[in-house]
Order: C-alpha cells, then sequence, then structure tokens
C-alpha cells in the first residue's frame, strides 16, 4: 500500500501531526509511541540550542522533553517547496524519507524524518531517524528575493555617498573596526563572510596573500579540484553550468576574485594576522594585524573566525641523517613546479595526495623518482570511486543533499561510508592488486570507514588516483619503505640493505601540524587550552568532534547561521570546528572554516 506517493506523503503527515501534539504534551505518553527503540534524533540549534545526537528512544523522549517546553516547536508539516516524501535505502535499510518545516518561538527550521515499520508493534510506522535544524531567526531573516535591499540608502539623496563610496568606506575601516574578523580568505572565510553579511553583521576578511586566489593559484601547476564541480559550490552564487567538471585551480582562484567583488565582502589583502588575546572585561577581543606596507594595525573585533584552512604549520619530521644530504630538501608546501628537475633523481617522503601529485609532477617532467611510504596509505580510482560519496548529490537541490548529509547520525553514516568502501574496493580491485604486488601498503580507514572519515578524523592519509598509482604498478615510480632506510647520508638513503638511493631532492611530502598548534601559536596556550570551538554536549572522541563540527559548519548554516554548500562543508571545514560564543568561554572565537554565526550580536546560553 505504502508503494503509492500519497500514501507514503499521508503516512508521514500522520507521523508529523502525531509529533506534534506529543511535543505540546510531552508528559502524556505520546510521544513513546512515535520513535523506534534504536532510533536517533539529531539537533542542530532548533530545539537544544546545540548540535546533538541522541540515540535510543528513552534518552531521545528525555532530551525531548526537556526542550519541547521552551523552544514551543510548531506547524510541522511535509515542506511542499522541497523534494516529496519518498522510499529511500540509507546505510542499508530501506526507509520513508521526508523533508519537512517547522517552527520555534525564535525561529523556522527545516527538518527529515526517516520512518521503518515497527514488526513488534503491528507494523506501525515510527521515526528511525529524526533531524531538526534550525535555518533561520525570526526577525534576523537574511535579505533575499523580494525582501533584497532596495539601495535606498545610495540611490535617493543624490549629493549624498553613491554605492562605491559607501562600499569603499565600508571596506577601509578608517573610524570602526568590524564586529567579526575572519582569518583567512580561502572558500571557508569567503563563504562564512558571505552569510554573515546577509545577516548584516560587519565582517572583514584579511588573508597574508597578495591577491584573492593565490592560496589556489601558488599550488602546484597542473592542479584541478578533486571534487566534481555539482559539490563545490559557494553559497548564493553557483558555478556556472558550462564549466568543467574538475575546476582547474587558476579558474576558481579567479572565481574568487569575482565572487568578493559580486558578493560586496570586505577583504583585505596582503594582510597577515600576527596574534590575539581576548578582553572579558571589555568583552571583545584585541588583535594585531600586519598590513602589505608593513604597518601594524590592532582591531577590537566581538569575534574572530580562523578559517586559515588545514594547511598551518608545515609538520618537518626528524628525520636521521637528513642534515647531511647534500641535496635540496624541501617541504610540500614549498614545492612548485617539476621542470627544474628534469633529469635529476628525487625522493618523494609520504603517500598522501601531495606525495602522489608530487612524485607524478617529477615524474612528468623527467626526473627519477622514488617514492617513499611511511604508513599504509588508502588508495581510490578519482572516478567512480571517490565519487561516490557524493552519488547523492547527482540528482535533486544542493539544499535538499546538504540536508540529507547532515541529518546523517555518525553511526550510521560510518556504516554508509564503509557500505561505499566495499563498492570502492571492487570497483579499483586491479589497481589495488598492482600497487600490493609493487609493495604499497594499503589501508582502508577505521572499520573500513574510507576516505571521507579519514579526511574528517585526521586531514589526510589517503590518495585519490589521477594516474600516480598507476606508475607505480608500471615501475615508472619506484617504491621504497620508509621503515626499509637506514639513515640519510651526503649521497640520499642508505637502505637497511647497504643500497644508497642516491637523490638530487628530497620532497617532505608529510602533511601538516594539527590545528591547535596554529591556534597556540596565534592565540597562545590559553586559548588552545580552553578549546572554545567545542562543543559541550558532543560525544565524546576526536571522531565525534569531526563528525560535530562537519555538521555544524552546514548547520550554521541554513539561513540562520550560514554554511559552505556540499563538498566544502566537509571537506573545506573539515578540521575546523565551528562554535560561536560557546557556554564555556562565551567568546566569540570560533575556528571553522565557514558557517554561520548564531545570532553573532546577541548572548548566548
Ligand atoms: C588537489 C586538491 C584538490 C582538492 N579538491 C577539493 C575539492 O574538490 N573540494 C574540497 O572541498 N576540497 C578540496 N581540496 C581540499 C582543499 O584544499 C581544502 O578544502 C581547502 O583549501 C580548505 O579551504 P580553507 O578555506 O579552509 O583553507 P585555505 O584554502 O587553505 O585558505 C586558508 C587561507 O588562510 C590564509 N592564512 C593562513 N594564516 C593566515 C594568517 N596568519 N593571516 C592571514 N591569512 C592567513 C592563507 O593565506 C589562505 O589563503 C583539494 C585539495 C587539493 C590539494
Amino acid at each position: 500500500m505504502l508503494d503509492r506517493t500519497e500514501n507514503i506523503a499521508a503516512a508521514v503527515d500522520n507521523w508529523l501531526t502525531q509529533f506534534e501534539a506529543a511535543l505540546a504534551e510531552p508528559d502524556d505518553g505520546a510521544l513513546e509511541t512515535l520513535f523506534h527503540a534504536d532510533s536517533y534524533w539529531r539537533d542542530v540549534l532548533a530545539l537544544s540550542w546545540n548540535i546533538q545526537t541522541i540515540n535510543g528512544a528513552d534518552a531521545i523522549l528525555k532530551e525531548l522533553k526537556t526542550h519541547a517546553r521552551r523552544a514551543a516547536p510548531s506547524g510541522f508539516a511535509i515542506d511542499p517547496e522541497r523534494r516529496a516524501p519518498r522510499k529511500v535505502m540509507r546505510a542499508g535499510t530501506n526507509a520513508i524519507e521526508a523533508i519537512f518545516k517547522f517552527e520555534t518561538g525564535v525561529g523556522r527550521g527545516s527538518g527529515i524524518v526517516r520512518l521503518i515499520a515497527d514488526l513488534g508493534d503491528g507494523n506501525t510506522l515510527k521515526a528511525w531517524t529524526l533531524l531538526t535544524e534550525l535555518g533561520e531567526l525570526k526577525g534576523f531573516e537574511e535579505q533575499l528575493g523580494t525582501a533584497r535591499p532596495r539601495g535606498n540608502a545610495y540611490s535617493r539623496d543624490f549629493r549624498g555617498p553613491n554605492w562605491l563610496d559607501l562600499r569603499k568606506a565600508s571596506a577601509a575601516y578608517a573610524d570602526h573596526d568590524p564586529t567579526v574578523l575572519v582569518i583567512g580568505g580561502g572558500q571557508s572565510g569567503l563563504c562564512i563572510a558571505a552569510r554573515l553579511k546577509q545577516l548584516n553583521v560587519d565582517t572583514l576578511i584579511v588573508d597574508r596573500e597578495q591577491r584573492i586566489g593565490d592560496n589556489w593559484r601558488k599550488r602546484y601547476h597542473a592542479l584541478t579540484l578533486h571534487n566534481q564541480v555539482q559539490v563545490n559550490h559557494l553559497p548564493y552564487m553557483h558555478f556556472p553550468p558550462n564549466w568543467p567538471t574538475y575546476i582547474p585551480k587558476d579558474k576558481l582562484a579567479n572565481w574568487f576574485e569575482a565572487y568578493v567583488e559580486t558578493m560586496e565582502l570586505n577583504f583585505w589583502t596582503g594582510t597577515e594576522f600576527e596574534g590575539g588575546s581576548y578582553d572579558e572585561k571589555e568583552g571583545r577581543w584585541i588583535v594585531t594585524l600586519r598590513r602589505a606596507d608593513g604597518a601594524k594595525r590592532a582591531m577590537h573585533p566581538r569575534h574572530v573566525v580562523l578559517a586559515t584552512g588545514v594547511s598551518g604549520i608545515p609538520s618537518v619530521p626528524d628525520i636521521a641523517g637528513i642534515k647531511d644530504f647534500v641535496g635540496k630538501v624541501m617541504h610540500s608546501s614549498q614545492y612548485d613546479d617539476g621542470e627544474n628537475w628534469n633529469g635529476k633523481r628525487a625522493i618523494v617522503i609520504g603517500t598522501g595526495n601531495s606525495g602522489h601529485d608530487i612524485a607524478q609532477d617529477l615524474c612528468s617532467s623527467g626526473a627519477e623518482v622514488t617514492l617513499v611510504q611511511r604508513s599504509p596509505t588508502l588508495i581510490v580510482s578519482i572516478e567512480p570511486s571517490a565519487q561516490l560519496v557524493y552519488a547523492p548529490y547527482n540528482d535533486g537541490t544542493l539544499e535538499d543533499n546538504d540536508l540529507i548529509a547532515t541529518s546523517m547520525p555518525l553511526k550510521l553514516a560510518r556504516k554508509s561510508h564503509a557500505m561505499t568502501t566495499e563498492k570502492s574496493k571492487e570497483l579499483d580491485k586491479d589497481l589495488l592488486e598492482g600497487l600490493a604486488r609493487a609493495g604499497f601498503k594499503l589501508d582502508f580507514g577505521e572499520d573500513n570507514t574510507g576516505w571521507q572519515f579519514k579526511y574528517l578524523t585526521r586531514g589526510g592519509g589517503y590518495y585519490f588516483n589521477v594516474g600516480c598509482s598507476d606508475l607505480i604498478v608500471k615501475g615508472e615510480i619506484a617504491l621504497k619503505q620508509f621503515a626499509d632506510i637506514d639513515i640519510f647520508g651526503a649521497a640520499g638513503a642508505r637502505m637497511k640493505s647497504g643500497e644508497t638511493l642516491a637523490a638530487d631532492l628530497v620532497v617532505l611530502a608529510t602533511g601538516y601540524k594539527r590545528q591547535e598548534e596554529l591556534v597556540r601559536k596565534l592565540f597562545g596556550e590559553a586559548v588552545e587550552k580552553a578549546k572554545p570551538w567545542k562543543s559541550a554536549s558532543a560525544p565524546s572522541g576526536a571522531l565525534a568532534r569531526r563528525r560535530n563540527c562537519a555538521t555544524c559548519t552546514r548547520v550554521l548554516g541554513n539561513r540562520a547561521c550560514g554554511s559552505s554548500p556540499a563538498a566544502w562543508r566537509n571537506a573545506g571545514s573539515a578540521r575546523s570546528i565551528w562554535r560561536c560564543r560557546s557556554r564555556r568561554s562565551r567568546k566569540g572565537f570560533c575556528r571553522a572554516t565557514s558557517g554561520r554565526a548564531r545570532r553573532l550580536d546577541e548572548s548566548t546560553n
């Protein structure tokens, strides 16, 4: 009977009606009948003012009762403007999935409910997963569409400042400081600044690079994005439909410039953030910026967003004997082009994306390359395997798909990713067998959860094969294990076998230090230790924190709080945790790459 769309919608309607009634009378027992024993409720600020996932009917009921009275949720209904309720398979389970809308006393939100039949209770449809996400705060709606600004400030007074005068004054900060200072103008900084601009929060981005987009322009020559164009959009302004599937770095860099101009973002290039501390008495930060001409500027923003990316401080291991090596040693962050190494011998240490890409670049430039593996690495072909996790984005709208991704509880997301990893292994069977034969040590992530969880938990440890793995299989790039190196000497690496691996260049593709190191460097130990970005009620453990972070960038992301869409939401923000004005610190410090402020000018509780 539930095969028909109208029946599916009626079943969802019925559940939502009962849910709303039960929330209004949370003590009368009706709520209990609506959830499976092993169900999940994920709340993104809507009812709990927190980002949290509760597992198990008893715990969910307790939490719902606690928050429903205060939040006063109402108006639960299928959202006719979004994807219609349908049957889906998520994490191996068949369910009815529906997107709904609702309100609370202070805001409007969206949610997703997945219903499955309870075999032990007459096949009654009960919630298996429920998401409630705050979208916008009443009174702080974004000025979009028919609510767009009218431009009266610069179009009615013919003798007053025009639009350009006001833009220049806004970006100059000659006589005032911004409310929010965003450090770093990569896509994460741009996303959050664009969202804050829409909320009329005075925001300045600073970046040490001389030109917007240089963070991409200066990367290696052949770079194109790894995710497909449809999952790399920035908020409000999608990439044109004729753009290539994999965006080249310089094209993306130029788009960033156009984006800043079009979205009217205040952006200071050539400006390095040197450090800051929090003034408890004034409730604001004191920060020092160094401008392109060397001049210093002190600012007092109420909030600071650290959007400095995952590649902050290079991690340079202390390799025995490397100081005696007479050739050139560089970290991967210093590598730009293989042309200079034509005919030379290179050792690349590290088998993440950078190590592989640099090895391939050197090889194609005519160098003789040996890749040195330090630990087992996850290899996945860029197509189709690496794109499998984004398969849900291949149809439907970006907004619906982001909401669906946000709705998956960590435990189910892990299960789902483990299933995808199995599929990747089948698809990449020949490649993986070839690599194993070449002596490459493979791994598939904790509990087989694959590349995306590796990115979310440690920011690397995998390679999307765009050709380097094939070169290793064919023997065109040699492979050695780090454990087989005895010590470096003047000529290169002396192996435990007695052989010497002679080289002119050693590239240390050994990654970057944890972001905590950067926080300590810029804000001091006290701020690092306080971890103001950490969610007070997040499940414990690094993985859980990462998950929370990945989600909150979206969260803070609908209309109330801002976000980067799709891939940037996960990848761009992977190791950043957005937690504005946490209960613990009450300081407006966010370590994030994107996201929306939860009413940045109001105190939170
Ligand atoms: C080959 C390749 C392909 C990739 N493909 C994708 C993809 O398709 N999708 C995806 O989501 N991710 C992709 N990534 C990952 C991508 O690099 C990161 O997601 C992204 O760069 C992170 O963006 P961000 O804004 O957080 O940081 P960044 O882009 O690193 O920007 C940080 C900015 O902060 C500035 N900064 C740092 N410190 C300071 C300071 N003290 N003062 C002032 N400014 C400072 C830097 O100059 C920089 O501009 C890819 C990476 C590579 C190498």
